[in-house]
């Protein structure tokens, strides 16, 4: 995201409308010092800075200075498949952390053993929900170099969810060399070579850690990276079945916090998921407003090709600019690559779209396919929607595994990252051996 400069002089009026994304505004104007300059952090969430004074002498985020300490008890890697050992997700050997705090900025990132955090019952996170988080996978490709896929893309992400909950800001591109920093030193051991195609999931994690009950904007926070085991989430056979959300129930608002990756957003989701989920569906698909616009299944974004009522082939899915859903670097890459690839057979269309729409393109027979997309699930086909006791069926192609458009996307990527072909987002980790 761009950092939008502040205009110097705003009518009082124009001020208290816009305090919210003035605010925004503000901190990344602020942390738009690109030229090198590792000693510009500012910020405004102190209190005695709340004036909007900028403090000139805060450390940035400095990747170039990590220190090492390696494990003494280096644990198994799990056998393909396992991502989990009694309910705990399995972590590699390491994790990196780095604290903030409000008077002096960054301190030094640290590269050590995975364990437990030490935080006060008071801590900011546990009240007020002070948590963003991204997650990137790492690849290992079939040519057995290890890479990241758009590793900048998670980490301006990343600032842009920290920013919208009062967390620190800080250079994007330091926690970028932070994740390859990880990645070199456990990438050999846990992702080895002679597994390629397989991945682990990156877990940048921002937490408010200040001990002080106060309800304000924390003034010490800690920034951690891990890099755990998922499981691998083959697309459902015979496709995805979302359920509509309920009436009652919205993920994100207009004026919300829905374009960003905080912690806030999923605990209040789940509700409605495990309902789901007990029913036989596999996500929720998240309507907003009474005219029941399709935003996002579950984590995932989400989208239908159709032919439009003029008969023009159409990827559609929900815009960016009420900054209701997620700008899933996924989505953004696969618009991306069928605008390079396919131009001359679909049109990319990110608008405002209903559920009305879609069952109404199905009765028409002009529905062609849907799918949803993130990293956790990838590309997944979805075969069915349910939405209030009516069943919109999908096509799902001859294979019966999706249709054609959505697994020819998904290989272009998925050639990507597994270094098949050689691409610009792909981006190779120097591992240490
Ligand atoms: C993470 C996430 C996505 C997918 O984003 P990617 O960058 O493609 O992984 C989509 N929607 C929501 C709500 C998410 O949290």
């Amino acid at each position: 995201m761009a950092p939008v400069a502040v205009p110097s002089t705003v009518h009082d009026g124009e001020q208290d409308l816009d305090l919210t994304s003035s605010a925004i505004d503000h901190r990344l104007t602020e942390n738009d010092h690109t030229g090198g300059n590792t000693n510009g952090q500012t910020t405004l969430s102190s209190n005695e800075n709340g004036n909007g004074v900028s403090q000139p002498n805060l450390h940035e985020i400095n990747a170039s200075k990590i220190t090492y300490t390696f494990t003494k008890e280096p644990r198994d890697v799990p056998p393909p498949g396992v991502h989990s050992i009694d309910g705990a997700t399995v972590a590699t050997d390491h994790m990196i952390t780095v604290k903030w705090t409000a008077k002096s900025g960054w301190q030094t990132p640290e590269l050590k053993p995975y364990g437990p955090l030490s935080l006060m019952p008071t801590a900011s996170v546990l009240h007020y929900a002070t948590e963003c988080f991204e997650g990137l996978k790492a690849y290992r490709g079939f040519d057995g170099k290890l890479r990241l896929f758009r590793p900048d893309c998670n980490a301006a992400r990343f600032l842009s969810s920290s920013v919208r909950i009062s967390l620190p800001t800080f250079e994007p591109a330091e926690v970028e060399k932070l994740l390859l920093a990880l990645m070199a030193v456990d990438g050999p051991k846990w992702l080895p070579r002679d597994r390629p195609g397989s991945f682990i999931y990156l877990r940048p994690t921002l937490i408010g850690t200040q001990s002080q009950l106060g309800v304000q904007a924390p003034t010490e926070a800690l920034l951690y990276i891990i890099a755990t085991f998922m499981p691998i989430l083959h697309s459902p056979a015979g496709g995805m079945k979302l359920h509509t959300s309920p009436d009652d129930m919205v993920r994100a608002w207009v004026g919300g916090f829905g374009y960003a990756k905080v912690g806030a957003n999923y605990g209040p989701s789940l509700l409605a998921t495990q309902e789901a989920r007990a029913r036989g569906f596999g996500q929720i698909l998240w309507l907003y407003g009474s005219q029941g616009y399709c935003t996002e299944a579950g984590a995932s974004n989400f989208f239908v090709i159709w032919k439009s009522k003029e008969g023009k082939t159409q990827l559609v899915t929900a815009p960016l600019d009420d900054r209701l859903i997620l700008d899933g670097v996924t989505r953004r890459s696969l618009l991306q690559i069928i605008r390079e690839r396919l131009s001359d057979e679909i049109e990319v269309v990110e608008r405002k779209y209903t559920i009305q729409e879609v069952i109404e393109a199905n009765e028409e027979g002009r529905l062609l396919e849907s799918f949803a997309a993130g990293t956790a699930y990838f590309v997944c086909p979805v075969s069915l929607i349910h939405h209030r006791g009516q069943d919109v069926q999908i096509p799902m192609g001859k294979t019966g595994e999706g249709g054609p458009y959505t697994l020819q996307v998904k290989k272009w990527l998925g050639d990507i990252m597994y270094g098949n072909v050689d691409h610009p987002w792909g981006v190779v980790v120097q591992e240490e051996h």
